[in-house]
């Protein structure tokens, strides 16, 4: 259930176009932000994240709805799941893994097959997320938050999103897939970088 808005919540806007991330960042920070993203615009901006690193990437996409909503506060995240055994791809292509036309379907049945030899500490993985915050065209700042895991050997679960029913954080025996969206949203990476970006919220 939404939860209900007050008089002292202010509007967040999200860089993103992605529902789960948006789902996640109700989650995180509806007690004190009305979140909206890019779906709001009826024509979706194109922004191209051309960028070899996630923070590069998340400048990129929170400058670009700056320019487009002057006096606003953006948010934007760039985040993805790093393999070391596959020198740490996906990474920052973790959205367009299988290509042009990538699905999430796609993209963790690719990553399942280049898996498919790896075994004990080949499968580690962690999935990272840099936020930034931004307002008029400039930068008010950015945190990052990892959480270690293992990609699993076959779809599990159907909660979440992306790569998360392929991915065990470190101390469950289940992926993000099975586990309830209240242990996500107390442990993940989205969950570690909002907690650190609470103060630059909070003063903006
Ligand atoms: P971005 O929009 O370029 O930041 O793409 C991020 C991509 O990384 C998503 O499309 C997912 O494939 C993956 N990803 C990021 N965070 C998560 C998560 O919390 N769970 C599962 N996949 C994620």
């Amino acid at each position: 259930m939404p939860s209900p808005t007050s008089a002292l919540q202010r509007t967040l806007w999200v860089a993103t176009t992605n529902r789960g991330k948006t789902r996640e960042f109700k989650q995180l920070l509806a007690k004190r932000w009305i979140i909206r993203d890019l779906h709001a615009f009826r024509r979706l901006p194109e922004i191209r994240e051309t960028g070899k690193t996630f923070l590069a990437n998340a400048k990129i996409k929170a400058l670009a709805m700056s320019g487009r909503l002057p006096e606003k506060l953006i948010l934007a995240d760039d985040s993805g799941l790093v393999v070391p055994a596959l020198g740490g791809r996906p990474g920052v292509r973790s959205a367009r893994f299988s290509g042009p036309k990538a699905t999430n379907e796609k993209n963790r049945f690719k990553l399942l097959t280049l898996m498919r030899l790896k075994q004990g500490s080949a499968r580690k993985a962690y999935f990272q997320a840099v936020l930034v915050l931004a307002r008029n065209g400039r930068v008010i700042g950015s945190k990052s938050g990892r959480i270690w895991g293992r990609i699993t050997t076959e779809e599990r679960g159907i909660g979440g999103f992306g790569y998360d029913p392929i991915f065990q954080p470190r101390g469950f025996s289940k992926t993000f897939g099975e586990l309830p969206s209240t242990i996500k949203k107390r442990i993940s990476h989205r969950a570690q970088a909002c907690h650190k970006i609470q103060h630059l919220l909070s003063r903006a």
